[in-house]
């Protein structure tokens, strides 16, 4: 237990070094030699910043532990990321740390990884419908969900971001509209639910309005997390309920790169920052929405320190590869539709205008520079 505890350290300390020196921003597929055997990475995309760190991260902590490593990116492309997935087993991958794009497609290569006794870490997103899902390391996913809607219900007045109401809270009502992630990633029903639970009280007694009517998750859902989807369905919403006159004065955005495509449709309509402008979540802690948030179009996003999710996933690697056991902090949560996975479990944290420095720059996340150039 001391041990494991010593290599978790050394392995996040390592991490964030070279998460560090590198910038994280290495991009292109990769494959570098170390001492020891080589591992399958597969991240979904580079469109979004987060998966660039998270790789980075991974292949960093994984090669200052000797290993060997294939990364991977398939560009939201699921036939692409499973023939890379493939490639990794071809090519005598001894683990695989695997963030899905569709969580309920890689039934099959996992039965190829299982027939040649690689085990499998599902990274952030679960993978579901399959028994060859050894371990699964993540954040409080329902947690996240509550964060964001707290984060909004804080940037009404309606409580603080502990979500403790407010004394002096307005009567409303407000107008809110919501969006969800991509169906196919089990995360994003996560979120839903964690949102969802936190704002019905508020709905139900008519303080907060979705004007729209689009209250279930499938109206909500944004296939592939698509910031240009979300973009429409905002300006859709905006022209059908709010041409006359009224305003919006809430999004639920489940994720950074939608709540950008959002500000973009409310810039559209006439909406101006500090005159009107509704309070927007988002999640990631990017570098262009951080920015956002500076300048008052975006209100807050939930900071889920990629480090740490490199750490604890390389972590879990490399104890399976030595024939310990990974450690885990919920074993009920994650049920995959086969069986419940045996996660690891990060917190995540809300972050707003005031808070930028504290927890993106002093933890070493975003620099001054970056936030400020
Ligand atoms: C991740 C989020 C991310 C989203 C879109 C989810 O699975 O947990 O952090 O915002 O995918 O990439």
């Amino acid at each position: 237990m001391k041990f494991k505890k010593i290599l978790v350290a050394g392995v996040a300390t390592a991490a964030l070094l070279l998460t560090a020196c590198s910038g994280g921003t290495d991009s292109g597929s990769s494959e570098n030699s170390g001492d020891g055997g080589l591992i399958g990475v597969a991240m979904p995309t580079k469109s979004s910043e987060r998966w660039i760190q998270d790789g980075d991260a991974v292949k960093a902590a994984l090669e200052a532990e000797g290993y060997t490593v294939d990364l991977q990116y398939a560009e939201d492309d699921i036939p692409t990321q499973v023939s890379q997935i493939e490639n990794m087993i071809t090519k005598g991958a001894e683990a695989l740390i695997i963030a899905s794009i569709d969580g309920t497609t890689l039934s099959e290569v996992l039965q190829q990884a299982a027939d040649s006794d690689i085990p499998v870490i599902a990274y952030d997103r679960l993978i579901r419908d399959s028994e060859n899902v050894d371990y699964y390391a993540s954040f409080d996913n329902y947690k996240v969900g509550v964060q964001q809607a707290t984060s909004l219900l804080a940037g009404l007045g309606l409580t603080d971001l502990e979500g403790v109401a407010a004394s002096d809270a307005p009567a409303g009502p407000f107008n809110i509209e919501l969006f969800a992630g991509s169906p196919d990633d089990n995360n994003a029903t996560f979120f839903w639910n964690g949102a969802i639970d936190t704002l019905q009280p508020y709905l139900d007694e008519g303080t907060l309005v979705v004007k729209s009517g689009q209250t279930d998750f499938q109206q909500a859902a944004t296939l592939r997390w698509d910031g240009e989807v979300a973009q429409s369905r905002m300006e859709d919403i905006l022209t059908a309920n709010y041409s006359d006159g009224s305003k919006v004065n809430a999004v639920l955005s489940p994720y950074d790169g939608l709540s950008r495509g959002i500000i973009s449709a409310l810039t559209d309509a006439g909406y101006t920052v500090g005159d009107e402008w509704p309070i927007i979540s988002g999640q990631d802690a990017e570098l262009d929405s951080v920015k956002a948030i500076n300048r008052g179009e975006q209100f807050s996003t939930i900071f889920k320190d990629t480090r740490q999710l490199a750490a604890v996933a390389v972590d879990m690697a490399i104890a399976l590869l030595k024939g310990e056991e990974p450690e885990v902090n919920n074993t009920t949560d994650y049920d995959n539709g086969v069986k419940v996975v045996p996660s690891y479990l990060l917190e995540s944290q809300i972050v707003v205008k005031d808070n930028i420095t504290e927890v993106l720059v002093d933890s070493g996340y975003w620099t001054e520079d970056e936030i400020n150039g």
